[in-house]
């Protein structure tokens, strides 16, 4: 390996271009990681074996490529093959999404389905006037459709927007739907409309044997894979593997440093050892960056031009923290024939109003395998927070103060069944569409200027991307670099939902 590849970040862009280079090039990479973790937000927490997963993370693509590259690193469940996750580590188990809205007390199926079940939790009234208000909006929609409450408004009508949409949405972002661009929703939440839904209700009598889902909205994905030990499993295994074929990854080297010729070449990057504080320059022939576009920009030095300083330095950020309860036993429960038993939702969208908790999550129900105890139920309550505000400023135990409360508050939990918690801090969880992105595009168009630096990735490129799209960039980078046809537009134009417009 003559050749050098200095990749900043190993989430899964991060691994996946080191691997990718290890196994299809003579370049060795070379990750410097801020972190001690493997995996980025994808990675996996593990606090006296429980396990906790910042945000859930399902896996599923609409891409075979990104399929197939994760059921090479770990193969699927299969008892009868020896694959069976009671024996074996390296598995993926295939799990049922269940997602519901907590509201009013009660639960809402997610995305919102029009059941009679819907109707009697809403009650009459409330359901006459989200129906009213829906067929208002089908005949005079708000156009010409720019902000996020717009394109709710336009999909379910203004009294299902302001009762199920807007606080959870708000709550996610810190600002007022109104403030949000409209291509958020277009990106996340494409597709889905009531229409959809009921065709979607229609269509889920038959049962499909396509884990990719290639027909289904982002937000119906009702099947997905999930590493036996979450995903930070996985990741961790792809850093192993990086490692086995020549790869160095150093963790707790904090990037703070991008040396350029102000000519269009990097020539090394500096990143700071936390523990020591010593700082070293990393030098090579190629780089990839998959750290947040602010801190890229703010790093390089000779500087930026002063409009991309301030492009990247009004870039915003919304930061995200998990209060992992372990609890002897929920209030809350599925009423069965054979009695009361723990409900099956991955995950719960919090809409009660008078607390803070946006979405809880159950991790038994993604696996089973992340918690310690299979007696005891082991919950993340998430609060979407910026750094340094009143949430994120608390500290460990007053959030985990706050959890209990919040638990006893909205009938989850008896704050005498909590057993034990902790608290995992995610900063930089989700780009933001808002703040100076409207004006990103200039800054994309600077940053091509650079022959050997390429950004993928979430915070990388500034996109809402899931894992897939972050690997589909790094995958994508490394064909160019093969085939030696540079071609940033390639790059920038792989649209975070191309696999998803497609109608395979
Ligand atoms: C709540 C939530 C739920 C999600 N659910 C899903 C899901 O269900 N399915 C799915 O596929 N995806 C999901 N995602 C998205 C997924 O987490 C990301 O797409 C993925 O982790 C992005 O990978 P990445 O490598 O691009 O970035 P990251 O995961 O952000 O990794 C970047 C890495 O760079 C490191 N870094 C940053 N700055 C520096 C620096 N200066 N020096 C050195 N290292 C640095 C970071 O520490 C990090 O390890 C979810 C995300 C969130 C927040």
């Amino acid at each position: 390996m003559s050749e050098r590849a200095i990749i900043v970040g190993a989430g899964p862009a991060g691994l996946t271009l080191a691997l990718e280079l290890c196994s299809r090039t003579r370049i060795q990479p070379v990750v410097l990681e801020k972190t001690g973790f493997m995996g980025g937000i994808s990675r996996t927490a593990n606090y006296k074996g429980n396990r906790i997963d910042i945000g859930g993370h399902r896996f599923f693509s609409k891409s075979d490529r990104v399929m197939r590259w994760w059921l090479d690193i770990l193969p699927v469940e299969r008892p009868d093959a020896g694959l069976d996750p009671e024996t074996t580590d390296l598995v993926m188990l295939v799990r049922s999404r269940l997602s519901r809205i907590y509201y009013l007390r009660k639960f809402f199926s997610y995305p919102l389905s029009l059941t009679p079940r819907t109707v009697w939790n809403l009650g009459l009234w409330r359901t006459a006037r989200a129906g009213m208000s829906y067929f208002r909006s089908m005949l005079f929609p708000v156009r010409p459709e720019k902000t996020l409450e717009d394109f709710f408004i336009n999909r379910f009508g203004r009294e299902l927007y302001r009762t199920f949409f807007r606080s959870y949405t708000e709550k996610v972002w810190g600002v007022p739907c109104a403030q949000i661009n409209a291509e958020w929703g277009a990106q996340r939440i494409k597709g889905l409309s009531i229409s959809r839904a009921l065709l979607h209700m229609l269509k889920k009598m038959r049962h499909s044997p396509d884990l990719a889902q290639k027909g289904t909205e982002t937000s119906l994905i009702e099947r997905f894979l999930y590493p036996k030990f979450g995903p930070g499993q996985l990741w961790e295994e792809v850093a192993r593997r990086v490692r086995d074929q020549g790869g160095e990854i150093l963790t707790n080297g904090n990037v703070v440093g991008i040396r350029q010729d102000g000519a269009g070449r990097v020539l090394g990057v500096r990143a700071t050892h936390a523990p020591t504080g010593d700082t070293r320059l990393f030098e090579g022939q190629l780089f990839c960056s998959t750290m947040p576009v602010r801190e890229l920009v703010q790093a390089l030095d000779p500087p930026a031009p002063a409009a991309v300083r301030g492009i990247a330095g009004g870039l915003m950020y919304r930061d995200f923290l998990t209060v992992g309860v372990l609890c002897r036993d929920l209030k809350l429960k599925n009423r069965t024939p054979a009695g009361l038993e723990r409900v099956k939702d991955n995950w719960i969208y919090i809409q009660e109003s008078g607390v803070e908790v946006g979405r809880l999550q159950i991790f038994n129900n993604w696996s089973p395998y992340m918690v310690a105890d299979p007696r005891t139920t082991w919950i993340g309550m998430e609060y979407f927070c910026n750094q340094g505000d009143a949430i994120w400023s608390r500290t460990d135990a007053e959030l985990i103060d706050l959890a209990k409360r919040e638990l006893e508050a909205i009938s989850i939990a008896d704050p005498a069944d909590v057993l034990d918690a902790t608290v995992i801090r995610m900063p930089d969880a989700y780009p933001a569409y808002f703040g100076s992105y409207d004006r990103f595009p200039a800054l994309i168009q600077w940053s091509k200027q650079f022959e050997n630096l390429l950004l993928i990735g979430r915070n990388g490129m500034h996109r809402y991307n899931n894992q897939d799209h972050s690997m589909l960039a790094a995958m994508l980078a490394v064909d160019q670099i093969i085939s030696g046809a540079r071609d940033p537009d390639a790059l920038w134009s792989l649209n975070t939902e191309q696999q998803y417009h497609e109608e395979k």
